[in-house]
């Protein structure tokens, strides 16, 4: 394709004066002469300032999953604007999109809205605590919940050793997380009951919340085993312990009641943003009413921008769309045909591989059978990914540069984007074969 970021490039150096990276968050940042400025975002595919097309499935970790730039949902926003922003009061339309969450996802019998998926867990951590009384938590390997100290603990390291299940080596993800807060956390790896059980044991009446995505979003779409789902409500119910299911990322695209839906669990608590409004910033915090009424009882919750006017009517709009239409099964029927065309160019040069997750949301593993939790990801080689990553970049198909974050799909991917995008795969391929 030739492609030139000269104006990326140019414009990259000129941020770095004001911008730490030059970019307004960490992930942007892809290095010094790789690094995408965008120019506008249509349907499936941006443009970069050197006018490079590129077909996205990145969609900003997700959220734009109508297209960007949807008519409907853009409509519809303006017509927020109309009423006018944050008013550090309530307006009707929050109960309209309440109702239809309720709707869509059983569990959130009531919900509270945040401004970013970070919020939404971070206020449902604290939901939990309030409820229970207690303050420690679990977590399970390879998730990711946000920038906030409680949920920024990792098992990637460089140089790592994959530990055991009894002591895995959790490190903090960034510096600046108090070590102190770590006395609160047990991590358990995916997948495997016992050990959850035993944590639970262990820790009697301390343990407030178990915080889990089943599909992992921010891991290859490694999928829990129903089985085990099943076992977690069980073990939660046992202990006393709050169930979070994290679905910022499943949640309104892998079905319309989310991965609890895929799965048949129902989560005491659930967090939801990203698909929510297509990329208008609005987060959700759903749950059993019990424990969402601990507001009004003394558990702080508030935020001067929460239920802006603007973000709340393109969610409201958004999910009628995928309540009332059939986007998702268009978005997954997609999936579906990317990964059996991409199969059908692997196969051809017998390259074993397999897909993880949901077709709306799927990871791309170079091995026979997909990752069951993140230390067999971790243990894998993933440079065959990397480096095709990059080559597909240059042949305007945008997948995140790391193999952990799924492909993801939009409504308004169609026969073009599939048609550029296996194109551009079957070259990536073949240099990454020959490099
Ligand atoms: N939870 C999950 C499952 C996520 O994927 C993310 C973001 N990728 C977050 C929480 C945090 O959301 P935000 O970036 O909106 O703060």
């Amino acid at each position: 394709m030739g492609r030139t970021l000269d104006k990326s490039n140019a414009h990259f150096r000129k941020a770095l004066t004001r911008l730490p990276l030059g970019v307004a968050s960490n992930f942007r940042y892809w290095g010094e002469d790789r690094t995408i400025y965008v120019k506008r975002g249509r349907g499936g595919r941006i443009w970069d300032l050197d006018d490079n097309a590129y077909v996205d499935y990145r969609l900003g970790y997700g959220p734009a999953i109508l297209g960007y730039a949807d008519p409907r949902v853009d409509a519809a926003a303006r017509q927020g604007m109309e009423v006018g922003g944050v008013f550090a009061l309530s307006t009707e339309r929050e109960y309209a999109v309440a109702a239809r969450i309720a709707k869509m996802v059983p569990a959130a019998e009531l919900v509270r809205f945040s401004n970013s998926g970070t919020e939404a867990v971070m206020a449902a951590l604290r939901l939990a605590r309030a409820y229970t009384g207690r303050s420690s938590y679990v977590l399970l390997e390879g998730g990711y919940h946000g920038l906030f100290d409680a949920a920024l603990w990792t098992l990637g390291v460089d140089g790592w050793n994959p530990g055991s299940n009894t002591d895995p080596p959790v490190v903090p993800y960034s510096r600046g997380v108090p070590e102190i807060t770590r006395q609160l956390l047990h991590v358990a790896p995916m997948n495997d009951a016992n050990r959850l059980e035993d944590i639970f044991r262990a820790h009697a009446g301390e343990i407030a919340a178990m915080l889990m995505e089943p599909i992992q979003g921010n891991c290859c779409g490694i999928t829990a085993d129903p089985a085990y789902v099943k076992a977690v409500r069980e073990l939660c119910d046992r202990y006393g312990v709050v169930l979070i299911i994290d679905e910022v990322k499943s949640g309104f695209r892998v079905a319309r009641g989310g991965v609890q839906e895929l799965m048949g669990v129902r989560a005491d608590l659930c967090t939801f943003a990203k698909a929510m409004a297509n990329g208008y910033q609005i987060a959700a915090i759903g749950g059993r009413e019990d424990i969402m009424r601990q507001y009004g009882h003394g558990v702080a919750h508030g935020g001067t921008y929460t239920a802006h006017s603007v973000a709340l009517a393109a969610a409201e709009k958004t999910l009628q769309i995928i309540d009332e239409t059939p986007a998702l099964e268009t978005i997954a029927a997609y999936g579906r045909r990317l990964q059996a065309g991409m199969s059908e160019i692997l196969n051809a040069r017998g390259i074993v591989h397999s897909f993880a997750g949901h077709p709306s949301m799927g990871g791309l593993f170079f091995a026979e059978t997909p990752p069951t939790n993140y230390r067999d990801w971790k243990s894998s080689d993933y440079t065959f990914y990397d480096t095709m990553a990059r080559h597909l970049h240059d042949e305007g198909v945008l997948c995140e540069p790391d193999s952990r974050e799924p492909w993801f799909i939009c409504e308004a991917h169609d026969e073009s984007c599939l048609a550029d995008t296996l194109r551009g795969f079957e070259i990536a391929v073949d240099r990454t074969i020959a490099e």
